[in-house]
């Protein structure tokens, strides 16, 4: 049984950006093909997003209506988008860690896709102008 203390690391989407390493994206160094990176990539790949959310129940005499508040939580929500609804799932820790590199790798075939249609973009504008 896994600790209640067990911590995660996630890759929420935009905090990589307040981590110091890089301060923004850099154009990545002129890859020789961008569409090899994602031939690469093999394995499972989850669409969405993986957050970590505190909560309030309806009961109304709760500790999270408390004075100050005592949220339920965290809890790992699961959110994706399905025929223009989104749709959310709880998981367990355990869950979230075992299916955190599905989500990573979607994240780096969307960053790859970005970055082989910018670059597309700019030989097409430097051959046809
Ligand atoms: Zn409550």
């Amino acid at each position: 049984m896994l600790g209640t203390a067990h911590t995660l690391s996630f890759c929420y989407k935009p905090k990589d950006a307040t981590r110091g390493k890089r301060p923004y994206r850099m154009p990545k160094k002129p890859a020789p093909s961008p569409g090899k990176q994602v031939a690469d990539l093999t394995g499972h790949a989850l669409p969405g997003t993986l957050a970590s959310r505190l909560m309030r129940c309806g009961k109304a005499n709760c500790r999270c209506k408390a004075d100050p508040p005592v949220l339920h939580g965290p809890y790992l929500h699961w959110t994706r988008t399905v025929a223009g609804k989104t749709v959310t799932r709880t998981l367990t820790p355990e869950q979230a860690e075992r299916y955190q590199p599905w989500f990573d790798n979607a994240r780096r075939l969307r960053e790859a896709l970005t970055d082989l249609e910018t670059q597309s973009l700019r030989a097409f504008l430097d051959a046809e102008g």
